[in-house]
């Protein structure tokens, strides 16, 4: 049987023994006044202290940094819508429905046209199919012959040049360019995406350098 006493310092963990207490009560003193004992219990004493007062939240004792009347009104705060794409090359049997024709073929019947477009041509051409809802009218020849496109709003895409003033002069953003890659005049057209929007104000059709527009008002 052991006649040992021991001691477990209960800020470091050290186990002190001896056999006889007063040694080793002598011991536990010498231990407590050891620099690493006494820098454990203040340590200690501040973690507990600092449970016990659990700082106080921040809306409580912080003002505001801003004033009321400089925060964004709610106008100033709406996100803008992000700019009109170019609207993509879809072609017949797309995920678009309306869309029965394509832009991207083998076609080699590439033709310069000039202007102006023929004000007549409703009579004189057959309608080829649609892109995304609008009319064209051929003869239709991807990529080199795009025929006419539109109903109201109508664009000889074989005599566009990209100038853009049509896009820039509509009043209700009826445009939006249009990808024709391999076409020999441009490589983008002005697509009547909302050509329902035309208010008739012909400023496209007047604007136009080589006259590939021609503005009917409806039923014409
Ligand atoms: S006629 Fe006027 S409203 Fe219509 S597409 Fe041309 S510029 Fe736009």
């Amino acid at each position: 049987m052991s006649n040992l006493n021991e001691y477990v310092c209960e800020d470091c963990g050290s186990l002190l023994v001896h056999s006889n207490s007063l040694t080793l009560d002598s011991m536990k003193d010498v231990h407590k006044q050891l620099p690493v004992i006494k820098r454990k219990k203040a340590m200690a004493a501040e973690s507990a202290k600092a449970v016990a007062t659990p700082p106080k939240p921040a809306s409580a004792t912080a003002k505001p940094s801003v004033s009321p009347n400089s925060l964004p009104s709610p106008a100033s705060t709406s996100i803008s819508p992000p700019p009109a794409p170019i609207a993509s090359v879809a072609g017949a049997g797309g995920s678009n429905a309306n869309t029965t024709i394509s832009l991207t073929g083998n076609g080699t019947n590439y033709s310069k046209v000039d202007g102006p477009i023929d004000p007549g041509f409703k009579s004189k051409r057959q309608q080829a199919g649609t892109f995304q809802g609008i009319k064209v009218w051929g003869p239709l020849d991807a990529p080199g012959q795009l025929g006419i496109w539109g109903t109201e709003v109508c664009v000889d895409f074989d005599i566009c040049v990209a100038d853009g003033a049509c896009i820039e002069a509509c009043p209700v953003n009826v445009y939006e360019w249009l990808d024709t890659p391999g076409h020999p005049a441009s490589e983008k057209k002005p697509f009547m995406i909302r050509e329902k929007d035309c208010i008739f104000c012909m400023a496209c059709e007047n604007v136009c350098p080589p006259q590939a527009i021609k503005i009917f008002q409806k039923g014409q």
